[in-house]
């Protein structure tokens, strides 16, 4: 199966941040060439001067939430968690599959084809990510068995989960760990061992809150990045949600050992934890960042168009400096500082020859984006644009979404499924 895609604004996301005009050609799940396409291609999509970005990596998310949007709104910190455990301890496997399904679903509409989540039953999310064509880096939450509400011990549920996720087609099978708060030293070193005996991806919640910095340093006596680093927890193979309440050491040790970041603006503004994740110090230390929505509880949507924005005017109204992330930079962490973020910066996060075919199309012709000339294109897709001018998505070089019909999901039945779960769940 090949796809050409004739007369676009290709934005590349190559090393030099080329945008070129022209066409793209796929062959099964790969970029086989790009510019002037002469052959004719099983599909032919006329582009028209659509703007064409990588997809979107959405590097901090709990699909499965996407159920629980709108239930703890506008509550303080302690209230809104017991109000979400309430009911996340209510949930049934259906409920998990209805809510991975309406989440997979709302990222293939904004332009996501690869998504990071953190959750346990990632089994459950695993079917979610086939059916939907997305790509799912799913990774099964790890953290102390007296905390859990999983059967049988969470490293042991995780263990089995990537032995039989290990060879399934666009998922990546990776640990998680719910964070220093439930999560012991012992359970970090032998979720590390596992992980790096295996090449497996750690992702973990970081400094999301004051009070669990405070918490760390008296059980510790140390902040959660030296605690983390001082027990040899850290290294390139982690990827930390939120970092939002570092110091510039903690900013610095996390340079030094490789470890990226998923900042998640709107999440820590909606539920006013207060840290700003120090961006511009972080890429001072040279430590990649990437973007996250979190789940569907406390952003409440998993548009990544909306995210980038965010972060873009959080930092700057932070710092009184509009100078702070520039347009391009906020692109870049959600294209390939997300596909560093997890290991993949060779096979995804931007449009070269050779790459995976994973691809957004925007609607060129849209009034928000125009008008579009090459010096303010990047500028438009950040400021500017909105989930709904996303017009057709390819992801491993399968069409997931054309002229806005999503191809892989009947989406009448995702969401009428996911509406019937939560209106159980809430009863
Ligand atoms: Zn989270």
């Amino acid at each position: 199966m090949s796809i050409a895609i004739r007369n676009a604004w290709i934005v590349t996301q190559n090393k030099n941040r080329d945008v070129l005009q022209g066409d793209i050609l796929i062959e099964k799940d790969v970029i086989k060439s790009i510019g002037k396409v002469r052959s004719g291609a099983d599909i032919e999509i006329e582009a028209n001067e659509d703007v064409v970005v990588p997809g979107l990596i959405n590097t901090h998310t709990h699909a499965a939430m996407a159920l629980m949007k709108g239930i703890a709104d506008d509550l303080p910190f302690s209230d809104f968690l017991s109000r979400v455990f309430s009911y996340d301890s209510r949930r049934t496997p259906k409920d998990i599959k209805s809510g991975a399904m309406l989440g997979c679903l709302e990222m293939i509409r904004s332009g996501t084809t690869t998504f990071v989540d953190l959750y346990y039953s990632e089994d459950i999310i695993a079917d979610a990510v086939q059916s939907s064509g997305l790509r799912g880096v799913l990774c099964w939450a790890v953290l102390d068995p007296e905390h859990t509400t999983q059967t049988g011990l969470p490293l042991d549920n995780c263990r089995r989960f990537c032995e039989s996720f290990k060879n399934v087609e666009r998922i990546v099978p990776a640990v998680g760990l719910q964070g220093v708060y439930v999560c012991s030293t012992g359970t970090f070193t032998d979720a590390r061992d596992y992980a790096r005996e295996n090449d497996l991806l750690l992702h973990f919640h970081l400094s999301e809150t004051r009070k669990e910095v405070n918490d760390l340093k008296k059980r510790e006596g140390s902040r959660p990045v030296e605690y983390l680093n001082g027990i040899g927890f850290l290294g390139s193979e982690c990827l930390a949600a939120h970092a939002a309440w570092l110091t510039l050491n903690e900013v610095r040790v996390l340079g030094r050992c490789g470890t990226s970041i998923s900042t998640c603006p709107v999440s820590n503004m909606k539920l006013a934890t207060g840290g700003v994740a120090p961006i511009p110090e972080m890429l001072n230390a040279g430590v990649n960042v990437s973007i996250g929505t979190d789940g569907s509880t406390t952003n409440n949507s998993l548009d990544m168009f909306g995210e980038m924005k965010t972060l873009g005017l959080l930092q700057k109204s932070n710092r009184w400096d509009p100078s702070v992330l520039r347009a391009q930079q906020l692109l870049d962490f959600a294209t390939i500082g997300g596909a560093t973020a997890i290991g993949l910066e060779s096979s995804i996060g931007s449009i070269e020859v050779g790459k995976k075919a994973d691809i957004t199309i925007m609607d060129g012709k849209a009034p928000n984006l125009n008008p579009l000339v090459r010096d303010n294109l990047v500028s438009n897709i950040i400021y500017s644009s909105s989930s709904q001018n996303v017009k057709t998505v390819i992801c491993d070089g399968r069409i997931t979404m054309r002229d806005w019909i999503v191809m892989t999901l009947e989406e009448e039945s995702v969401v009428s499924s996911a509406v019937e779960s939560a209106r159980e769940l809430m009863d």
